[in-house]
C-alpha cells in the first residue's frame, strides 16, 4: 500500500466494530457465555432475537431507513413474537452492556500507538459507530474527541448512508475529502465515505493492524501560517 497523503488529511474517523477490535476474536470469547445461557435458562428465544436484530439492522442500512431504532424493535418483535420491551432489553443487554468486558482483550494491536500520533500531529480523531459507541470506546481505553453514533437523534441513519460521517466533517470545519475514514466493511464504511467524498481505508483489505508500517511516522499537520 502507497504511503498515505497526510498533507491532505486533517482528521481522522474510525468505525468502531471489527476496526478498534477484531470481532472474530471477541466472538470466540463471547459466545460460548451466550451459550452457556442459553443453555443453563433453555432460553433459546433469546437466540432467536439476537439473530432477528442482526438481520433487520442489516436490512434497515441497506434500506437506509431514517430513523431507525423504533422500526428495528417493531419488526424484530414481529418476526419473533417477543414483546418490544423483550427485544429492547435483549439488544440492550446481549449486544451492548454484556459484550463490553470482552472489548480490550480483541483491541486490535497499535491502536493506542495511532491514537497517540495522530493527537500529537495535530489531527482531531472521531469515532462513528452504528451502535452506540461511548461505552464500548471507554472499555476500549480510547478517548476520541467526536463520538457519534447512527442511534444519536441528529443522525439516526446507519451506513452506508453518508451523514455521520458528513456530520463529522462538519463539526470539524472540514470538506470531507480532509477526512479520512478508517473502517472494516467495504459495504459499508467504504461506500458511506465514497459517498461523503471522503478516503478510505478498510480493516482487512488495505490493513490487519494499526502497528503496520502504514501508519508509522505521523507528521504533524501543517497549520495556517506554518
Ligand atoms: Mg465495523
Amino acid at each position: 500500500m502507497a504511503p498515505l497523503p497526510w498533507d491532505q488529511i486533517s482528521a481522522v474517523l474510525f468505525d468502531l466494530d471489527g476496526t478498534l477490535y477484531d470481532q472474530k476474536k471477541l466472538r470466540q470469547r463471547f459466545l460460548p457465555r451466550l451459550g452457556l445461557h442459553v443453555l443453563s435458562r433453555a432460553d433459546l428465544k433469546l437466540l432467536k432475537i439476537i439473530s432477528a436484530l442482526r438481520h433487520a439492522r442489516e436490512a434497515l442500512a441497506d434500506g437506509e431507513i431514517s430513523p431507525f431504532q423504533d422500526k428495528l424493535i417493531a419488526d424484530v418483535a414481529a418476526k419473533t413474537g417477543a414483546s418490544p420491551e423483550r427485544v429492547r432489553a435483549v439488544l440492550e443487554d446481549w449486544l451492548q452492556t454484556r459484550p463490553l468486558p470482552y472489548l480490550a482483550p480483541a483491541k486490535v494491536p497499535g491502536v493506542e500507538a495511532v491514537f497517540a500520533a495522530l493527537r500529537a500531529s495535530n489531527r482531531p480523531i472521531a469515532v462513528l459507530s452504528d451502535y452506540p459507541a461511548k461505552e464500548k470506546l471507554a472499555a476500549l481505553g480510547l478517548r476520541a474527541d467526536l463520538v457519534l453514533a447512527a442511534t444519536d437523534p441528529e443522525i439516526a441513519i446507519q451506513k452506508p448512508n453518508p451523514r455521520g460521517i458528513e456530520a463529522a466533517a462538519a463539526h470539524f470545519g472540514l470538506a470531507p475529502s480532509a477526512l479520512l475514514v478508517i473502517g472494516d466493511r467495504e459495504e459499508r464504511d467504504g461506500q458511506a465515505a465514497k459517498r461523503a467524498g471522503a478516503p478510505a481505508l478498510i480493516r482487512g483489505r488495505d490493513f490487519e493492524r494499526f502497528d503496520e508500517p502504514l501508519f508509522d511516522a505521523i507528521p504533524p499537520l501543517a497549520g495556517p501560517g506554518q
